[in-house]
């Protein structure tokens, strides 16, 4: 059967709920959303739908259906638990008609309540004619994560403009272009980023200026791609990687990662490894200030996140001062992900109050570092690039005060199925790593939190190496 998608205002408008349950709850509190004007008829009212209607206008008659229930309402919801009675309200419905809901039992009635995606003032119906609510359920879910939160402001901004629009561009060719640009340019990207002011005044300007062109389109997505997992992208990550037109990625983005991006994106490799950088961090900054200027939108994508020994700041210096759109989306680090992944809380009341995130980056053959303030108990070190300096940190931790057998752990691939943990002490890693080929990138851990792996791993078990 096919049915005829609508959207009712019903607000202030006679609606009648017989049944008191949880089910009687949830479409009660449907109807509230909508400000339709709330009859409840039930011999037992649960606490919950008491206490929704609390401080309510709705109006709640505990006894029996009568059949005289139905006069002057505009949409019924049977929602008892007694099916010959729900089948009898729908009789009667239907006799006058009267559009009639029948909770859990859509063929008795006929409208269903579909799931719903609210981005007031855009909504979102799913309904699986009754089939499989849960699958309707999950469909929502699925679409939620798709649609960005803020797309009720973008329409609350579009709708300010629509009549000026209307007067400005009478041609509705040009008119439907222009609002094209606008939703999928630099101005919705602002909206989304929570910038509505700077969205709004791009908008007047474009407005104003009757430049309905394109060549507005350019702009920077500087994205954390996280440390290797895709599940542990953000929402909005994935979305901007939907929608590059060029991609400019490091050495740290993963296989899987980039398999989620733009299929038709132009893809270009900036990795930086150790000794072999690519592109000189200079170059980057005026590659992507090219591509922006160019009209595309460019995504700048980054191990981890940007502003972690990612050098983001810089990048976003540069689009500045060349006045190029970009905004900054942020990334798991590869401290926080190698931590959940290896069972290491990188804080914990017994063993660690603070937590220092530090280069380890080997410069003329040492590494140089504030080591009278790092060499502390009650505080977890993590060491971003210290695969090579490992040793020299090891022993400058010692040299410091630090025991010789403060727990520490390398963690290489981490949230990767090839993740691999090294668990020793700061005598011992050194020698178990040199042991052990362990593949880049690493990250090292060092404090009495690297004691609660034994207890707390749970990724990749067997994986495990222990000195
Ligand atoms: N911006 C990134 C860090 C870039 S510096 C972030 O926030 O994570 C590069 C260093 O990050 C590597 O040398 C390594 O120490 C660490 N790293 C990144 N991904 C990692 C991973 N999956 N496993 C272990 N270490 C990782």
């Amino acid at each position: 059967m096919s049915l005829l998608p609508l959207f009712i205002d019903i607000k202030n408008k006679p609606c009648l709920v017989v049944g008191g349950g949880t089910i009687a709850l949830r479409k009660v509190k449907m109807l509230s959303k909508a400000e339709a004007s709330i009859t409840i008829v039930a011999p037992t009212i649960c606490q919950a739908l008491q206490e929704h209607c609390n401080d309510t206008s709705i109006s709640i008659h505990a006894r029996e259906f009568n059949n005289s229930d139905i006069n002057e309402q505009c949409l019924i919801i049977a929602a008892t638990d007694d099916q010959a009675l729900n089948k009898h309200i729908s009789d009667l419905a239907k006799q006058k008609n009267i559009l009639i809901n029948v909770a859990d039992d859509f063929k008795q009635g006929d409208v269903v309540l579909p799931s719903v995606i609210n981005r007031d003032p855009i909504q979102i119906a799913v309904t699986t004619g009754g089939a499989s609510p849960v699958l309707a359920r999950l469909l929502r879910r699925n679409l939620e994560r798709c649609t960005p939160s803020a797309y009720g402001s973008l329409a609350v901004l579009v709708e300010k403009y629509r009549q000026t629009t209307s007067e400005a561009i009478v041609d509705t060719d040009a008119r439907r272009r222009f609002w094209e640009e606008v939703l999928q340019g630099p101005i919705a990207e602002m909206v989304l980023a929570g910038k509505l002011s700077a969205a709004e005044e791009s908008l007047q300007k474009k407005l104003s200026s009757k430049d309905f062109t394109n060549n507005d389109k350019g702009e920077v997505y500087l994205v954390g791609a996280g440390p290797g997992d895709p599940d542990l992208l953000t929402f909005r990550a994935l979305r901007l990687m939907q929608q590059a037109d060029a991609v400019v990625y490091d050495r740290l983005v993963s296989d899987q990662i980039m398999d989620l991006v733009r299929k038709d994106a132009e893809k270009i490799y900036a990795g930086k490894q150790r000794s072999n950088h690519s592109l000189q961090q200079e170059s980057i900054n005026q590659l992507l200030v090219r591509l922006a200027k160019q009209g595309k939108r460019v995504l700048r994508l980054k191990g981890g996140d940007p502003f972690i020994f990612g050098r983001g700041g810089e990048e976003i210096e540069t689009l500045m001062e060349e006045g190029v759109h970009f905004q900054v989306v942020p990334g798991i680090t590869a401290a926080a992900g190698c931590a959940s992944y290896s069972g290491i809380p990188l804080a914990h009341r017994d063993h660690a109050q603070a937590c220092i995130f530090v280069t380890g980056h080997l410069r003329d053959g040492t590494v140089n570092l504030n080591w009278d303030m790092l060499a502390h108990t009650n505080q977890t070190l993590v060491f971003y690039m210290g695969l090579h300096g490992l040793s020299i940190i090891c022993e400058q931790l010692i040299n410091h005060g630090l025991n010789e057998q403060t727990p520490a752990a390398l963690i290489s691939k981490g949230t990767t199925p090839d993740q691999r943990v090294l668990i020793g002490d700061l005598s011992s890693l050194p020698n178990l790593v040199d042991t052990h080929h362990v593949q880049s990138p690493t990250l090292i851990i060092v404090g009495s939190v690297v004691s609660l792996h034994t207890k707390l791993h749970w990724y990749l078990t067997e994986k495990e190496i222990k000195a």
